[in-house]
């Protein structure tokens, strides 16, 4: 129970990877908040956590829009104490040539993966740095560490996850905070079966044929699982972990040639 006295805020809380790290935080005895959009989803998890005997609360929010940000923030603060750990995992995916790209999809992808991960952190920071004890972990990809083609605005906005990563990380240096990010390859969760849908639909491919494509994207012939991200994500946090600080713990099975 080595996150007992801790409190996680995990966005994109109520499926997949999310999902997994709130379970995750929570089996080392954090009380965890847990956010989405879809409040059927985050009250199924933030319930499950509560039936195994953790604390944990549900809180709506879009973090693309500040205002509930800010109202989420507060409401986790007056239910739980405060924010000592923040995981930003909320994110979205699209794919497009850069000819068939649109601005608004464009837009739409930085408004969820940069400047929501910008705005948690921006509104959980300020209490971590005054308490001297803060965690901070964006879940980025290794599309941000190199391109692929037909991703351009998804693989943009997680190489800006990873650059405001270093950035907050010295920011944060002498004050016991730490921040980090995680790059997993292709994970199997709903975001990756709309890629196979995708694939499916392009391709002429079936379904098993898709999902191979992206298997051989790992050297292990993988998808990764949603435990295995929150393991890592979970080691971050961990009170030994004080002095992993601006990095970024890639999990693609040894695929990434940087
Ligand atoms: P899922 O689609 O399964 O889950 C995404 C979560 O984010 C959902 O809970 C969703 O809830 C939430 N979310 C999306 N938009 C918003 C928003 N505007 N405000 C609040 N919450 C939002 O995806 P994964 O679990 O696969 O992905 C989680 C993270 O991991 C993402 O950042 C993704 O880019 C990253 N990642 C995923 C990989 C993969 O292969 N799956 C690989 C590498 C990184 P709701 O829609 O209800 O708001």
């Amino acid at each position: 129970m080595r996150l007992s006295d801790r409190v996680a805020l995990v966005t994109g809380g109520g499926r997949g990877i999310g999902a997994a790290v709130a379970r995750s935080l929570a089996s080392e005895g954090a009380r965890v908040a847990v956010a989405s959009r879809t409040l059927t989803e985050i009250d199924e998890v933030a319930s499950e956590l509560t039936r195994t005997g953790s604390q944990a609360v549900a809180v709506q929010c879009d973090v693309g829009r500040p205002e509930e940000i800010a109202s989420a923030v507060a409401h986790v603060s007056e239910e739980l104490g405060r924010v000592d750990i923040l995981i930003n995992n909320a994110g979205i995916a699209s794919s497009a040539s850069l000819s068939s790209q649109s601005l608004q999809e464009w837009e739409r992808i930085f408004r969820v993966n940069v400047t929501g991960t910008f705005l948690c952190t921006q509104a959980c920071l300020p209490g971590m740095l005054e308490r001297g004890w803060g965690r901070v972990v964006n879940v980025a990809s290794v599309a941000a560490l190199g391109g692929a083609k037909y991703i351009s605005a998804y693989s943009a906005s997680k190489h800006a996850v990873l650059g405001f990563t270093r950035c907050v990380a010295l920011e944060a240096a002498s004050r016991g905070v730490t921040v980090n990010s995680v790059c997993p390859g292709y994970v199997d969760t709903d975001l990756t079966r709309a890629s196979v849908a995708r694939i499916m639909e392009k391709t002429g491919m079936n379904e098993g044929q898709a999902v191979q494509v992206l298997c051989k994207t790992n050297p292990q012939n993988r998808l990764l699982t949603s435990e295995e991200v929150a393991h890592a994500v979970l080691v971050l946090c961990l009170p030994e972990s004080a002095g992993i600080n601006g990095q970024a713990l890639v999990l693609d099975g040894g695929g990434f040639v940087g």
